[in-house]
C-alpha cells in the first residue's frame, strides 16, 4: 500500500493511496455495506458514483453468513461482487454496542449473539483469521472500545488491553493485508497521548481514532478529534471511525484525518431524510406533495435528473422499495460529491471557505 500526501491546507490533507485494488482519493468517505451490501445499492452504481472504498462490518459476516461460508465462496470481492478497496472493521466496535452480554477476559472477549443468543469469542487471534478468511484490503486490529462515560480507571484499563490486543494483531498480520492501528483512551487527553504512542510504537500501515461518537457530547467529541489527530504519524493515512455527521468530518478534516465512515447517509435514505445544497430534508412533508421539482436542483445522481419531489414523497410514504433505491442514490452521491470538492477545495487552498460555506447550510 503506497501512501502520498498530494497537497496539504493548514492541517486539512489530499492523499492518494493505491492498494492493489485500486486507489483511494481522500478524503475518503467509505460507504458502509455492513453484511455485505451496502443497502439498497448494486456495486456498479457505487462505483459510478465515485466509491473507491467500502466497509464490510466483521462481527455481522461471522455471524452470517460466515467468514468460512465467504471465504469457500472465494472472498468477500467475489461474494459481494465489488474489486475494488474493502476495509473491514475488527467486530470491536459492534462487540461492545451491540452484544447483549459480554465478557472481557484479557485474551478476548465473550459475547451473545445479538440474533440468535448463540455464545461466541472474539480475541486477537480470531479478529485476524476472520478477516484473513474475508480477504479485505485493510483489516483493523481488535480494540477494547470503552462506552461513555467511562471512568479514568476504566479508560486506562481499556487502553491496556487495546495496546497489548494491537500488538497481537501485529505479530499475526497476513502478508498481503494492510493493517491499521486504533487509537483509544475515551475523552481522557493523556490517555489519547498515551494509546497514541503505544500503538505507533507498534508500527501499522495506518491509524485511527476509535471510541468516538459513543454518546459523548459533540464539545467533548470534538476537543478529542482535536487533540489524536495531530499525534498520528503525518506520513500514514488517519481515519476517524464511525464519524459521518458532515459537521463533524470537516472537522476531522481540519484536524487533518483522511478516512471516514457512517451509515447516516444510507440510514437517513430509508428514513426519507436526505441531504441537499440548500441543506437536509425530509421528504415525507407534506408541502411536497404537489412539488413537480427535483429533489435538489443542483444534484447530478440519477434520482434528481428523473424524479420530482412530490413522487419521492409518494413513493416513500407508499412504502415502496423504489423509495430506498431513490433515496439511498441520491444521499450516497451527495456524500461522494461532497467528499470530492472538499478535496478540490484543499488542493485550491480552499478549504475553510468551503467548510463556513457548509456549516451555513448544515
Ligand atoms: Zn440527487
Amino acid at each position: 500500500m503506497q501512501f502520498n500526501i498530494i497537497r496539504t491546507d493548514s492541517n486539512a490533507r489530499a492523499c492518494l493511496f493505491e492498494t492493489q485494488r485500486g486507489q483511494v482519493k481522500t478524503p475518503a468517505f467509505l460507504p458502509v455495506g455492513t453484511l455485505g451490501t451496502v443497502k439498497a445499492m448494486a456495486p456498479e452504481e457505487l462505483e459510478d458514483m465515485g466509491a473507491e472504498m467500502i466497509l464490510c462490518n466483521t462481527y455481522h459476516l461471522y455471524l452470517r453468513p460466515g467468514h468460512e461460508v465467504i471465504s469457500s465462496l472465494g472472498g468477500i470481492h467475489r461474494f459481494m461482487n465489488w474489486d475494488r478497496p474493502i476495509l473491514s472493521d475488527s467486530g470491536g466496535f459492534q462487540v461492545f454496542s451491540l452484544s447483549a452480554l459480554r465478557k472481557i477476559e484479557e485474551n478476548g472477549v465473550h459475547f451473545k449473539s445479538h440474533l440468535d443468543g448463540s455464545m461466541h469469542f472474539i480475541g486477537p487471534r480470531e479478529a485476524m483469521d476472520i478477516q484473513s478468511a474475508l480477504g479485505s484490503d485493510i483489516a483493523m486490529v481488535l480494540d477494547d472500545c470503552p462506552p461513555y462515560p467511562s471512568s479514568y480507571e476504566y479508560a486506562q484499563e481499556s487502553l491496556k488491553r487495546t495496546t497489548r490486543w494491537a500488538l497481537q494483531c501485529k505479530q499475526l498480520k497476513h502478508q498481503e493485508q494492510a493493517l491499521f492501528g486504533i487509537i483509544q483512551g475515551s475523552l481522557f487527553q493523556d490517555l489519547r497521548k498515551r494509546s497514541a504512542e503505544e500503538i505507533i510504537d507498534i508500527g501499522f500501515d495506518g491509524y485511527a481514532a476509535g471510541g468516538l461518537s459513543v454518546g459523548e457530547p459533540k464539545e467533548e467529541m470534538h476537543e478529542m478529534i482535536y487533540v489524536t489527530a495531530p499525534l498520528l504519524p503525518h506520513d500514514k493515512p488517519r481515519y476517524l471511525m464511525g464519524i459521518g455527521d458532515l459537521k463533524d468530518v470537516m472537522l476531522g478534516v481540519e484536524a487533518g484525518f483522511d478516512m471516514f465512515d457512517c451509515v447516516m447517509p444510507t440510514r437517513n435514505a430509508r428514513n426519507g431524510t436526505l441531504f441537499t445544497s440548500k441543506g437536509k430534508i425530509s421528504i415525507k412533508r407534506e408541502e411536497f406533495k404537489a412539488d413537480r421539482g427535483p429533489l435538489d436542483p443542483e444534484c447530478g445522481c440519477y434520482t434528481c435528473k428523473k424524479y420530482s419531489r412530490g413522487y419521492l414523497r409518494h413513493i416513500f410514504l407508499s412504502k415502496e422499495i423504489l423509495s430506498m433505491r431513490l433515496n439511498t442514490i441520491h444521499n450516497l452521491y451527495f456524500y461522494l460529491h461532497f467528499f470530492k470538492d472538499m478535496r478540490e477545495s484543499i488542493k485550491e487552498g480552499t478549504f475553510h471557505s468551503f467548510k463556513k460555506k457548509w456549516e451555513a447550510i448544515l
